[in-house]
């Protein structure tokens, strides 16, 4: 199998590598291929998004069972892809899952030392990463949902710069501003010259002097906020929302980070989800399936009128088109499909008795070629296009 088609050969670890080994083998690619580390080279753009997806798939042990067993069709199964399935995987979406497992280049870069860049990524403020829990109903309509973070706001005596009012920051003597020093050095292998961030402000090139009292120089105070989240309709468990900017403020007014939020779906016990379509089991009772019937269903959009055809077997299944979730990015909804069950009553009245024994006395015997349990599966697969 070729690298591209492989998400272990992608990583560069064993099919039977465990999860550290994965998160570590993906650290190690994402750092060098990183954009921010790649001047915006497209390759190195193409490659982390590979690495990224092929890290998404392996450490999540679902994921990973469904992708060994079925490789990347397994994945996909009934959803179609969408903005957040696997087909459409963007950049931002590699960058996040990077960002929420490993807080961005931080400190690695400190490492490497130098460039306005760093800086600017010191100055950067904090991800705040939220759950939000959702019903299928809410997965259904889509939802503005209410979270309180606990964050940090500008600190208003200073207007964030930490300096106490009236004074401000200035120059670093020891860097001259550029917040690193360099030195010379020797090695074996000749001269090099290695940076690192000053000592004296730490990196900051400026200094203040006179720290304001009320944030004690960082220019944020601690802060709870209440923030109103549009969830669109059709996401799946584990997708996140980011919304830029919405995270805590850098320090002396540094941009602020994101707001990272993570979705959880409550499950539904009356449905089994498969991408965008719903299965739903619906017991039926004899008579109904002999003479058909009109019967409510509960779908997550509410109550429908389902039409049971006279003759109705076990495991058939009616679909209800457009009556799923929708899709994400696509527009459009799944199905709904309905399983059907015919019912065999644990107890009978002596009415109900007295009619089956009549009804057995007239009843023809059910034919011995049809093989119900093997067209069940078969109804199922052919009503979810597998
Ligand atoms: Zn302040
Ligand atoms: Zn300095």
């Amino acid at each position: 199998m070729s690298r591209a088609g492989d998400f272990y050969a992608v990583l560069g670890v064993r099919r039977d590598a465990s999860e550290a080994d994965i998160k570590k083998a993906y650290r190690k690619l994402a750092m060098e291929y990183h954009p921010d580390r790649n001047n915006g080279d497209k390759t190195a753009e193409e490659r982390f998004k590979e690495i990224t997806e092929a890290y998404e798939v392996l450490r999540d042990p679902e994921k990973r069972a469904l992708y060994d067993r079925y490789g990347e069709a397994g994945l996909r199964g009934g959803t179609g892809g969408g903005a957040y399935g696997f087909s459409h995987f963007d950049l931002s979406e590699a960058l996040n899952i990077f960002m929420r497992d490993f807080g961005g280049l931080g400190g690695f870069d400190a490492f490497f030392g130098g460039g306005e860049r760093t800086r600017r990524e010191r100055h950067r403020g904090q991800d705040v990463k939220v759950t939000l829990k959702l019903t299928l109903g809410e997965v259904a309509t889509g939802a503005t949902k209410t979270v309180r973070v606990r964050t940090l706001e500008r600190c208003t005596a200073c207007g964030g710069t930490g300096a106490q009012a009236g004074t401000r920051a200035t120059t670093c003597g020891t860097c001259g501003g550029s917040g690193e020093v360099r030195r010379a050095a020797r090695s074996m292998f000749g001269q090099f010259v290695s940076v690192s961030p000053c000592p004296a402000c730490a990196g900051e090139g400026t200094v203040i002097q006179h720290p304001c009292s009320k944030c004690a120089g960082d220019g944020r105070v601690r802060s709870e906020k209440t923030m109103q989240i549009d969830v669109p309709a059709g996401v799946a468990d584990h997708h996140y929302l980011t919304m830029r900017g919405q995270g805590v403020p850098g320090p002396r007014n540094g941009p602020p980070g994101d707001l990272i939020a993570v979705l959880e779906i409550a499950e539904d016990p009356r449905f089994e989800r498969h991408g965008d379509d719903i299965v739903y089991d619906l017991p039926i009772s004899f008579s109904q399936a002999a003479l058909g019937a009109e019967l409510e269903v509960p779908t997550p959009h509410g109550n429908t009128t389902l039409k049971i055809q006279p003759g109705t077997q076990t495991g058939m299944v009616y679909r209800i088109r457009g009556k799923g979730l929708p899709r994400v990015g696509e527009g459009g909804r799944g199905d709904f499909h309905v399983r059907v069950h015919v019912w065999t009553p644990t107890k009978l009245t002596s009415e109900q008795r007295a009619l089956f024994e009549q009804l057995a006395s007239v009843e023809s015997d059910p034919p011995a070629e049809e093989h119900i349990g093997r067209k069940f599966w078969d109804q199922l697969r052919q009503a979810l296009g597998r």
